[in-house]
């Protein structure tokens, strides 16, 4: 079984000209499900030790628990701002137009932790490298960004320089 099939493309959402990869169909059928997960733990070399999944809210929520589960790591959310409700940190990103911030909490990675940061895709890379940065503000280090998608013509790795990118599909 193909788990791209289950993935859909959805043209001009949330806006003209992006072309919307859509996970809900690969989510809600059991055996798709089931070999995304394992596909995204088998990308992840068995010999690094990880203290902590990092996810991107809010898709980076759907895998990034199962995979620290996995791991026997702990599992550490990255929100939209003003979500998380003790002592953040934040960090503000460019987009298409304008910009963002992500926040996370500042007790969440200790100074020394290693960590993996998972979402569910890489485009141009922004957001993964303004949470990078969050990750290693706290004194962490990401050992690899973990993606189920990586949309390859983007170059996101680019900005993701001397940490290892691993997805379990590319276009
Ligand atoms: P970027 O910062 O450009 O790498 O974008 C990554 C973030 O935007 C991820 O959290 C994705 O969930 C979302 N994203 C970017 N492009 C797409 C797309 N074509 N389909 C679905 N989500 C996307």
């Amino acid at each position: 079984m193909d788990i791209e099939t289950y993935i859909r493309d959805i043209q001009d959402f949330p806006k003209e000209g992006i072309v919307f990869k859509d996970i809900t169909p690969l989510l809600s059928n059991k055996d798709a499900f089931a070999k995304a997960q394992n596909t995204l733990r088998g990308l992840i070399p068995n010999d690094i030790e990880i203290d902590k999944v990092v996810g991107i809210e809010a898709r980076g929520f759907f895998f990034g628990p199962l995979l620290a589960r996995q791991l026997n790591a702990g599992f550490v959310p990255v929100r939209k701002p003003n979500k998380l409700p003790h002592t953040t940190i934040s960090q503000e990103y460019a987009l298409e137009y304008g910009t963002d911030v992500l926040e996370i909490h500042k007790d969440a990675i200790q100074p020394g932790d290693k960590v993996l940061l998972h979402d569910d895709i890489l485009a141009t890379g922004g957001t993964a490298q303004a949470v990078v940065q969050l990750i290693e503000t706290l004194g962490g280090t990401v050992v690899q960004c973990n993606f189920l998608i990586q949309l390859g013509f983007l170059n996101g790795k680019e900005k993701l320089p001397n940490i290892p990118v691993a997805s379990a599909i590319t276009y």
